[in-house]
């Protein structure tokens, strides 16, 4: 017995041994590494006439990207990170593919990128500390300081755009799922309408974004002989109250909570006059609010429908056709070239579409950022924009921006 706790004993011993020296080697080397990084930093932060970044976030082509430094020195632009051995190697890829970007927003094709490893032991294709102050000596670019500063300047305000999209990303992301009721309400109205047209000549566009000042993301713009139908779709659980002119609608839960929204109708009005703005006076425009998944709309305006029977009601009622093939297939031409195709994501899409929103709250046009005034004209007072007359923006007293 006494000769197995004394195994025992001797085992738990080595073992603690081990640890302990495990734990030595292993801060020694995280002090090295720190060293090592402290290293880099002088040897980017050194320079007389330079300007370094520290893990600095930028939004470039439409990507989020996180940047180890970024040095901006007079003979040269270097984006640099550093990484570990182990398991971090996709950093040097990824570090290139950054000097790339910072490249594009600045304007300097002839960005230098490296990447640094931090560890004691290295390989010898791979950039250690003691290396990095000579690549930065080798740059051979002559930057006059006013470039220098226009970059900074550049850099400063990406970054700040980049926080504020990553914090409308969140909002998104956060709203996910309210999110996807909404599509799933789209596409059951898009099947409808697809079955409801079959057989006819139509043309349909779902969750399209019009170009413009304002970018105004549509659901559904429907287009045949009867005219063009602008059709705004709502996912709405709960009991639905609003009105045609109310500024906003409020649904109530049977958890007795609620919930209020911008008024679709009037949402759906600015889509609709976006449309006009682009075919004209002639052809019908019909604004047409689907409010499906609801306990009960109480909503009195026409045009408001919360199932497809009261739909099919309304296309039959339209009577005869007013457009020939071609006229219908020539508005869809002409509302095709005025949207967005791919080059507007939905994150760009939301954050415009806030910040629109943010400025005239705070007073501000949402076009230029100009401090809105009150002004008179002939139909009374609005408020117009102080950058007049290279903006034209103008707004009535009680509206509100919306997409
Ligand atoms: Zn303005």
């Amino acid at each position: 017995m006494k000769y197995v706790i004394s195994i025992v004993a001797i085992f738990a011993v080595l073992v603690i041994t081990i640890l302990i020296i495990a734990l030595v080697v292993w801060s020694k080397r995280e002090k090295q590494r720190t060293e090592n990084g402290k290293l880099v930093e002088r040897a980017l932060g050194d320079k007389a006439e330079s300007r370094l970044f520290r893990g600095c976030r930028l939004y470039v082509n439409k990507k989020f990207i996180d940047i180890g430094y970024i040095l901006l020195s007079r003979n040269g632009i270097f984006v640099a990170d550093i990484y570990r051995h182990s398991g971090f190697l996709t950093i040097k890829k990824e570090n290139e593919l950054n000097g790339k970007a910072v490249g594009d927003l600045i304007g300097v094709p002839e960005v230098v990128n490296f990447a640094v490893c931090t560890d004691i032991k290295t390989e010898d294709d791979e950039i250690k500390p003691s290396d990095v102050a000579e690549i930065i000596a080798r740059g051979d670019n002559i930057f006059e300081i006013t470039r220098l500063e226009k970059f900074k300047s550049i850099i400063e305000e990406n970054a700040k755009e980049a926080e504020y999209l990553l914090q409308v990303q969140r909002e998104i992301n956060s709203r996910y799922f309210e999110n996807v009721k909404g599509r799933e309400g789209e596409k059951k109205v898009e099947n409808y309408l697809r079955s409801f047209f079959d057989g006819e000549r139509y043309f349909l566009m779902n969750d399209v974004i019009l170009s413009g000042k304002f970018s105004k993301q549509i659901d559904h713009i429907l287009i045949n002989g009867y005219g063009i139908f602008v059709i705004e779709t709502k996912n709405w659980g709960g009991q639905i109250y609003g009105s045609a002119t109310a500024e906003e609608w409020t649904r109530y839960f049977y958890n007795g909570s609620s919930r209020t929204h911008y008024n679709p109708i009037k949402q759906n009005e600015k889509h609709c006059a976006a449309i006009k703005r682009i075919v004209g006076e002639v052809p019908p425009v019909y604004s047409v609010v689907i409010v499906l998944g609801a306990d009960s709309v109480k909503v009195s305006a026409d045009n408001v429908f919360s199932d497809f029977r009261q739909l099919n009601m309304f296309f039959r009622s339209l009577g005869n056709p007013c457009l020939t093939e071609k006229e219908a297939e020539n508005y869809y031409d002409l509302i095709w070239k005025n949207i967005e195709k791919d080059n507007v994501s939905e994150l760009e899409h939301v954050a415009a579409t806030k910040r629109q929103k943010e400025r005239v709250e705070n007073g501000l046009c949402p076009i230029c950022a100009g401090k809105l005034v009150v002004k008179e004209g002939r139909y009374g007072r609005f408020y117009g924009c102080s950058n007049y007359p290279s903006c034209t923006y103008r707004k009535n007293i009680k509206d509100n921006v919306s997409s």
